[in-house]
């Protein structure tokens, strides 16, 4: 959960959008950085900051940067956070 800098009050996200790492990692992996706007609902905070990331793999596996590096494919995925994200956010964002 995420608190605000401000107050310390727990904050909402309000929106995501992706930024994906034109490099992979070592295991061929490309990083995908999922950033959000975050308001807190106590004092009206505002700020930017990073929601999660997610490491996919040459075959499309996927795992959850908190995870520790388990690959696991996209189906089978049941656990960890659910993270949505409105594709059209990227082209509003630089
Ligand atoms: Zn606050």
């Amino acid at each position: 959960m995420t608190r605000c800098p401000r107050c310390g009050a727990e904050a909402q996200v309000e929106r995501t959008w992706q930024v994906i790492s034109p490099l992979p990692d070592a295991l061929g992996r490309i990083t995908i950085t999922v950033l959000g706007t975050f308001r807190c609902g106590s004092c009206g905070y505002r700020w930017k900051g990073r929601v999660s990331s997610i490491k996919v793999g040459p075959e499309g596996e996927v795992s959850l940067g908190k995870d520790g590096g388990r690959g696991r494919r996209p189906s089978e995925r049941r656990e960890g956070k659910v993270i949505e994200v409105d594709l059209s956010d990227i082209l509003e964002e630089e």
